[in-house]
């Protein structure tokens, strides 16, 4: 369902047992013969696959944009990510699996030899369709883990056109099958023993109910999830760069974000300034039809999302938050979310500790460095942030005690291939991209030769 227009654009059919076993037996296949075979030769199917993917930019930016409403500019700017994560595994890829000689005692040489584990199962959100899948799908195909994707039910499109992409390209079909699946066909997937690895990125729901399918089947996960990342502005901060970073962040791909900045901890001497540009900012923002130029504000993906965001705000201002903007309606009829500020939230209000995935800022001022770090850290996720400081050290110190596994100091949260992605808390576990993901599922085996 298109969310600006709220048509059905097409239905999917959901996946039969057999097409089920039809995607194992293949994957199967794959996966040994790719166990003989080097990654360095899988690289060229790799770069030809970024390739198709910046041939195709516009359709498959198109794709996206019909599946969840995004802005047709930051779709292309999706595209060219996934194509350059492509791109890094396809020249990296080989060089991280080398085998690792290791100094030890044993009786004769020892070393770490990288070996594929078998057919992953994915399961991803509709926020990013291309680059969720691009992330697990590029550095797992160089390790020689054939995929299986259960998309979110929301972006079959998508989910369809990333696979159209690889099988219109030089790499084997089996490397990727999108199949749509129930929750219950994902479980049994999980259990069949030719599948060795989950990833899940989504909702901490359905992280704990994905990863107890992998744990009571000794599955190796990993889990990326949620956030409510703190953009903590200290005293001596620059307040026009601030400003200006401050609502990109929060209405980039209309706040639905796991990384974007949602509690914005303000130092009380810049707090007014703050809040005064941020109203600003947001009142200036254009609704509309996300395929057009002078769009700056995108639908959410469903009016299930926004009732979702809706009923948080009410229930945040009904338990004492301040509603400095927006939450007016928007006479549009697709799933629109005004920009909206809220202040005055205090440790009792629900608000508090939900993470809101759309365009609310949450706005805190606070007295000192150290009640930033504890109101950042009072959160039970863990996933990003962003410091700015005028003092670039004093920020990184800030930064080293924010528990997150990812801060940026003075800049915009960027995803890069080389840089890993993930979190602590209930942000999930493991890493994805960067050499780490490329870790995620290999069988790292020693051999010792007398
Ligand atoms: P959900 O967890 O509902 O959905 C994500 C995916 O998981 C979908 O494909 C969904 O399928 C599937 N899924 C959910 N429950 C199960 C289950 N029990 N068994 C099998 N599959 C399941 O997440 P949302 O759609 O709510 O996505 C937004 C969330 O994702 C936010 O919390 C956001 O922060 C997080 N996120 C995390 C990121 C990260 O990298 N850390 C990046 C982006 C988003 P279906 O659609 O059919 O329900």
């Amino acid at each position: 369902m298109n969310p600006y227009t709220n048509e059905v654009v097409k239905e999917y059919p959901n996946a039969t047992s057999a097409d089920i076993e039809t995607a194992l037996v293949h994957g199967q296949k794959l996966f040994k013969e790719w166990e003989h075979e080097a990654p360095a030769t899988r690289a060229d199917q790799l770069r030809d696959i970024a390739r198709l993917m910046r041939l195709h930019a516009k359709d498959l930016a198109t794709t996206m944009v019909t599946d969840m409403g995004k802005l047709y500019r930051e779709a292309l700017g999706e595209v060219e990510l996934c194509a350059l994560i492509a791109d890094y595994f396809a020249d990296h890829g080989a060089d991280l699996l080398r085998p690792v000689q290791l100094d030890s005692r044993a009786n004769g040489t020892a070393e770490i030899r990288k070996h594929p584990l078998g057919i992953l199962m994915m399961v991803e959100p509709w926020n990013f369709p291309y680059y969720q899948i691009m992330r697990v799908f590029a550095p797992n195909f160089m390790v020689g883990n054939p995929m299986i994707l259960k998309h979110a039910s929301i972006t079959p499109g998508s989910a369809h056109a990333f696979e159209q992409i690889v099988h219109e390209s030089t790499a084997p079909d089996a490397s990727l099958a999108n199949l749509y699946l129930s929750y219950d066909q994902v479980s049994d997937i999980i259990a069949d023993k030719r599948v060795q690895a989950v990833a899940l990125t989504g909702s901490e729901r359905g992280g704990v109910s994905v990863a107890r399918e992998a744990g009571a089947n000794l599955k190796k996960n990993t889990m990326e999830l949620g956030g409510t990342d703190a953009f903590i502005v200290l005293d001596d901060a620059d307040i026009d760069t601030v400003t200006d970073i401050a609502w990109r962040t929060r209405l980039y791909n209309a706040g639905q974000v796991c990384t974007s900045s949602k509690r914005f901890i303000v130092a009380a001497n810049l707090y007014d300034q703050f809040v005064a540009k941020l109203k600003e900012n947001f009142s200036k923002v254009k609704p509309g039809d996300p395929m057009a130029k002078d769009t700056t504000l995108a639908p959410m993906n469903s009016k299930r999302a926004k009732d979702k965001l809706q009923k948080q705000v009410d229930d945040a201002i009904a338990h004492g938050a301040t509603l400095v903007y927006g939450n007016e309606p928007i006479n549009l009829p697709g799933q629109f979310f005004q920009p909206t500020i809220l202040t005055d939230i205090k440790p009792d209000n629900p608000a508090y500790s939900q993470e809101m995935f759309g365009p609310v800022a949450q706005v805190y001022k606070v007295n000192s460095d150290q009640e930033a770090i504890d109101l950042a850290n009072d959160s039970d996720l863990g996933l990003g942030g962003i410091v700015f400081a005028g003092d670039a050290n004093r920020g990184k110190q800030v930064a080293a005690q924010i528990e997150t596994g990812m801060v940026f100091v003075n800049n915009f949260m960027v995803t890069l291939p080389e840089l890993p992605f993930g979190g602590i808390k209930k942000s999930g576990y493991g890493r994805e991209m960067s050499a780490l993901g490329q870790n995620a599922f290999v069988n790292e085996q020693l051999i010792v030769t007398a």
